[in-house]
């Protein structure tokens, strides 16, 4: 890549706009590594990859307090739901800080704004015909006396026998479900038998969108999305799309916004707020900024720039059709939004082999681990791991393997290397390239052409492969000094040993940018070990802020090839990261297996 394609990619960035969705977690338990590998993490890298590149980027998400998981959990513990959503909330909060995860907005669903947001979409629907009322069965419990949610009841799935799947969805084939296609329903409070009773509820009228829904899907090359959103979502609509309810007999959530008495004891159905939160948070995130009509420059359709922004929503798999199908068929419906671009969803995350399970706590909990490993040392592997294409699996011993060899051996310890050798040897300074040899040229054609596939792919929400070719191109450095052995030629000849420490460390220097979206903390290190100031005009400043209201963006951390000038002063090199203890492997292991509940 030329410098003139770099400046021209970096002018067409600066027109970008990005939003960058992130699935809202029910706030009713801590993360583990399943959650962050597959969805957090990599919204957080290509959020920063976007905001290097110099697109105007905004990233939210928030806690989902309406869902019953946090009703159950709260009757189980006796207490109000806000104290569960208050404690789990801080807990996302602490993650994402620990871990580095930045986003512009994480807020939650229990907020005026979020409500009369939600009621705002719910109305308009109404008013524009594509609401209905209509009486439905629900799952009655005789031994309580009432409704219970969809969460509330399980049974034998009807797709595939598994026999603890729940009212709405089949955790096992991930079908959505009613409870009433289920085998001998039961309630979860009491495993007392679930009988069916009419109720009145408002559905969404998805039948009459499917046409426009079909237009959308069928009017761009999704060629581009990840084959499980794609299959997930034909699956779905090859039954067809019917009608959905979107109130339930509930006291926790939004209210519907009807005078009718009947609705009084009813609430707006968690699935169908959640989504909304998209919205919500961005208004809100506008009005905190104190531009309150900031969102639309993300969400106008009707505005010729923000209709070009591409919205991104990261999640799991198990969410891709309220994604691809539900959601964009609310946003036709009320008319004027955007709709989705890309839908990276993740797939499953295992343990030591198994599948994780939060009722046998076998999951490793981000709150056990983010205090006591680097914060880069758990996004590495996370990346590394991610489970972008098929599912996954976080082991200790792998986890230590791949600190030590990859991100230690490959990574950290040529940076050390080379910094160190050059701050002993040349004065603590950049040595002069003098005339290049092929081998070094070689090295930054090399250098070039990773820094254009690393584009390519993280732009392509393809982040793992992203990360295994900024490891390529550090090993490939480690074989050209292995080549030009700068060390040995220091004392036969002085020029050789530094024209290839002057390469190595320019190609370090892209490193750091390529690794700045992963290893955020490590990057802004090297940059100063590098030389540079924090504020440096040539190089962006690592303090500085984006977009107004916006959040810190270690902003070097331009997406582009830079270079270390011959002469620029060294800092004190010092390693960028902690080699771990063999026997790590062994003791997490073991505390994993004590803490966990046999099934
Ligand atoms: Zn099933």
């Amino acid at each position: 890549m030329t410098a003139a394609d770099t400046e021209t990619q970096q002018f067409q960035a600066a027109h970008d706009r990005v939003l960058v969705c992130v699935a809202w977690p029910y706030a009713n338990g801590p993360f583990h590594v399943g959650h962050v590998s597959g969805v957090y993490l990599p919204a957080d890298v290509f959020a920063r990859f976007e905001r290097m590149r110099g697109a105007d980027v905004l990233m939210v998400s928030g806690s989902d307090c309406h869902g019953t998981p946090i009703t159950i959990r709260a009757e189980r513990e006796g207490v109000p739901p806000v104290e569960i959503i208050d404690r789990y909330q801080a807990s996302f909060l602490h993650t994402f800080d620990q871990l580095g995860i930045e986003f512009d907005l994480f807020t939650k669903t229990y907020t005026e704004n979020h409500y009369a947001v939600t009621q705002d979409v719910f109305l308009r629907l109404l008013e524009k015909g594509y609401l209905y009322r209509d009486r439905m069965t629900g799952s009655y419990s005789e031994t309580q006396g009432r409704f219970l949610p969809d969460r509330y009841v399980e049974g034998i799935c009807p797709n595939c026998g598994y026999a603890r799947a729940r009212g709405d969805q089949c955790d096992n084939c991930g079908t959505l479900l009613d409870p009433e296609q289920l085998g001998s329903p039961y309630s979860v409070l009491d495993g007392s038998p679930i009988t069916f009773r009419e109720t009145e509820h408002v559905f969404l009228d998805l039948g009459k969108l499917e046409p426009d829904l079909r237009a959308w899907l069928d009017g761009a090359d999704r060629e581009y999305w990840r084959n499980n959103t794609v299959s997930f979502t034909r699956n779905w609509l090859r039954e067809g799309l019917h009608g959905r309810a979107i109130t339930r007999d509930l006291d926790w959530g939004v209210p519907v916004p009807l005078p009718d008495e009947v609705f009084k004891d009813k609430r707006i159905y968690v699935w169908f707020d959640a989504v909304i939160g998209y919205l919500s948070a961005s208004k809100e995130w506008a009005a905190t900024a104190g531009d309150p009509q900031a969102w639309r420059r993300w969400w106008d359709a009707t505005d010729p720039a923000a209709a070009q922004a591409r919205s991104y929503y990261f999640l799991g798999k198990d969410n891709i059709p309220f994604h691809t199908i539900i959601w964009p068929a609310m946003l036709i419906g009320y008319g004027g939004l955007n709709l989705p671009y890309d839908v990276p969803a993740a797939e499953f995350m295992n343990l030591e082999g198994e599948q994780m399970s939060t009722s046998r706590n076998w999951a490793v909990w981000l709150p056990d681990i983010e205090d006591r490993y680097q914060p880069d040392a758990l996004r590495y592997y996370l990346m590394a791991i991610a489970p972008e294409t098929r599912d996954s699996n976080w082991s200790w011993s792998d986890f230590v393997t791949r600190i030590n060899s990859e991100l230690v051996a490959t990574w950290g310890n040529l940076v050390n290397r080379v910094l160190s050798f050059t701050y002993r040897n040349f004065d603590g300074r950049v040595p002069e390239p003098g005339d290049l040899t092929e081998l070094d040229r070689a090295l930054l054609a090399e250098r070039d052409a990773a820094f254009a596939r690393v584009t390519d792919l993280i732009a392509g929400a393809h982040l793992r492969d992203g990360l295994k070719e900024a490891l390529a191109l550090a090993a490939a450095v480690n074989r050209y000094l292995d080549e030009t052995a700068p060390w040995k030629a220091l004392k036969s000849d002085r020029a050789a040993a530094g024209r290839a420490l002057w390469t190595a460390i320019q190609v370090i220097d892209t490193l750091k940018v390529l690794t700045t979206p992963y290893l955020p903390f490590a990057a802004e290190r090297l940059h100063a070990l590098l030389g540079f100031e924090p504020g440096d005009e040539q190089q962006g400043t690592w303090s500085g802020r984006g977009h107004q209201g916006g959040i810190a963006i270690p902003a070097t951390a331009r997406w582009a090839i830079g270079e270390v000038p011959p002469g620029q002063t060294l800092r004190q090199p010092e390693p960028l990261f902690t080699k771990l203890d063999p026997t790590l492997a062994g003791e997490e292991l073991a505390r994993l297996r004590r803490e966990s509940v046999s099934a």
